[in-house]
């Protein structure tokens, strides 16, 4: 392992954030890097690296041998979706529709709610209200789909089964749709200081807190990398700096954003970057990239970082760490990434039958990037997988494949969005083209919200 404290081996990584501890396989390429040291993510990658030396060097599309799975009976089909965000909504829709009832289809969520992340942006700014964000996934019976309202303890993929506090499940097909953990309390002053941007108590925290505000400066922090949809944090302070003007106190406010990132959305280019650059010095939003994030301290409402002194700031809000689930962790899929490995175009692990998609996995594209955690790309994956897994039982050829396809909105507050879309799978860049500010980016994002709340329920 190679310390890299002073940042050097930071500089020609490149890729938008810090790495504090690297592992270089026997061919000298780095396989995996971290902000600190995560020690489940280095022993598989170290055990990894024993069982395999060529694998998981980067490029585009590795090809994973599948391990074969158990024996399945010729009756109807076990499937089974750990999750009930987007991927996993979107998995079982689609399943439904394809196969005939016979076919069981189960999703498995701790949370008896599907939440649409997208929107706590606007609940964070009180533009929604926390129940019209959110959809109770029993719900999901009307269309011939099974509900657990349980957490999945132990995930068992070769032996095709998964645990919860109360039941064994058997599976004869595994979609896993966990998304990514959230894990604020990994840094020091969190609770005490930052109000969490990702989670809907955070963002009726923030609601709260820019209702009692009165002028000061406010801090939208990215305190780890990475972290899902790379626009977030950035239409979150375009939208504070909205509510601040509304309330008529932004002449004696401040609106910062600080990031390890060396640009804004590093994924989508440096076009793209120095765009969204410019539309945060038109808003007067300061910029703080290659921010070396350290701690929150309460005592004095500071910022400590590396890079300089501590940043006094009245309100924080702050994007956390993000992990894998902890039964990934323990579930021997997980890969050196720290993250479920996955064939780029199938989305089927290294288990037979058992898929991950969405936030879960890791795809690292030509560039040596990853894939951006994102909904959309939940979304395709979800239809790839569920379309994959509908052949196979129906006894037809597998065909469809995930191609890299993605878009976003970027909402910048006074009802005006930008649109982005493109290939992330063209090498040796992603080819994403900008759209320009319009109101109707704006509606076409809200029209999306609404559509997507009534289509699955
Ligand atoms: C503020 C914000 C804004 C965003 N904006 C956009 C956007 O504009 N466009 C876009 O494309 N993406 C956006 N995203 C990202 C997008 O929401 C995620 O990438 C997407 O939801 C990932 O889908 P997923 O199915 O992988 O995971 P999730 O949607 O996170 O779903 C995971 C599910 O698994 C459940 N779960 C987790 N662990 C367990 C367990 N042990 N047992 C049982 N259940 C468990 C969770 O309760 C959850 O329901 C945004 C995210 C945030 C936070």
């Amino acid at each position: 392992m190679i310390s890299d404290e002073d940042g050097k081996l930071f500089k020609q990584l490149a890729n938008g954030w810090v790495p504090y501890s690297i592992l270089v396989g026997p061919d000298g390429k780095v396989v995996l890097f971290e902000s600190e040291f995560q020690e489940a993510g280095f022993t598989a990658a170290v055990e990894k690296l024993f069982e395999e030396p060529a694998a998981d060097t980067g490029g585009a599309k590795p090809a994973l041998q599948p391990v074969p799975r158990r024996a399945r009976g010729s009756w109807g089909a076990n499937i089974l979706i750990l999750g009930g965000g987007s991927g996993g909504l979107v998995a079982a829709h689609h399943l439904r529709r394809k196969l005939p009832k016979s076919h069981k289809i189960t999703v498995l969520d701790r949370s008896p709610n599907h939440l649409f992340q997208s929107s706590l942006l606007w609940h964070s700014v009180g533009l929604r209200r926390a129940e019209q964000i959110q959809r109770p996934l029993a719900d999901l019976a009307r269309k011939g789909v099974e509900f657990i309202n349980e957490p999945v303890v132990e995930i068992d993929p070769a032996a095709g089964q998964v645990r919860t506090p109360s039941q064994e499940i058997d599976f004869d097909f595994l979609v896993i749709a966990l998304g990514a953990e959230l894990d604020p309390d990994e840094v020091m002053g969190f609770e005490e200081m930052a109000l969490n941007l990702y989670d809907l108590e955070g963002t009726a925290r923030i609601k709260a807190a820019l209702d009692a505000f009165d002028g000061g400066k406010v801090g939208v922090i990215i305190t780890d990398m990475p972290f899902k949809c790379p626009a977030a944090p950035y239409e979150a302070a375009l939208l504070v700096e909205s509510y601040l003007r509304k309330r008529g106190i932004r002449e004696r406010s401040e609106v910062h954003i600080y990031t390890p990132e060396h640009q804004p959305m590093p994924i989508a280019g440096p076009a793209m970057g120095e765009a969204l650059t410019k539309v945060l010095e038109k808003h007067d939003i300061h910029y703080h990239p290659l921010f070396t994030f350290e701690w929150f301290s309460p005592g004095d409402g500071t910022i400590v970082h590396s890079g300089g002194d501590p940043e006094k700031v009245d309100l924080v809000l702050a994007v956390p760490p993000h992990r894998a689930p902890e039964v990934i962790r323990y579930s021997g899929l997980m890969g050196s990434s720290g993250w479920v490995h996955v064939d780029h175009n199938t989305l089927q692990t290294e288990h037979e039958g058992v898929y991950a998609i969405g936030d879960v996995n890791n795809i690292r594209l030509a560039n040596g990037k990853n894939l951006p955690m994102a909904g959309v790309f939940a979304h395709y994956e979800a239809e790839v997988v569920a379309e994959r897994i509908a052949a196979e039982i129906n006894g037809e050829e597998a065909g469809a494949q995930f191609t890299g396809k993605g878009y976003c909105w970027f909402e910048l507050g006074d009802g005006k969005a930008a649109f982005a879309g493109g290939n992330f799978y063209v090498e040796p860049e992603p080819k994403v083209r900008m759209y320009p500010p319009l109101r109707a980016w704006h509606l076409s994002k809200v029209l999306f919200e609404k559509w997507w709340l009534r289509h699955w329920f």
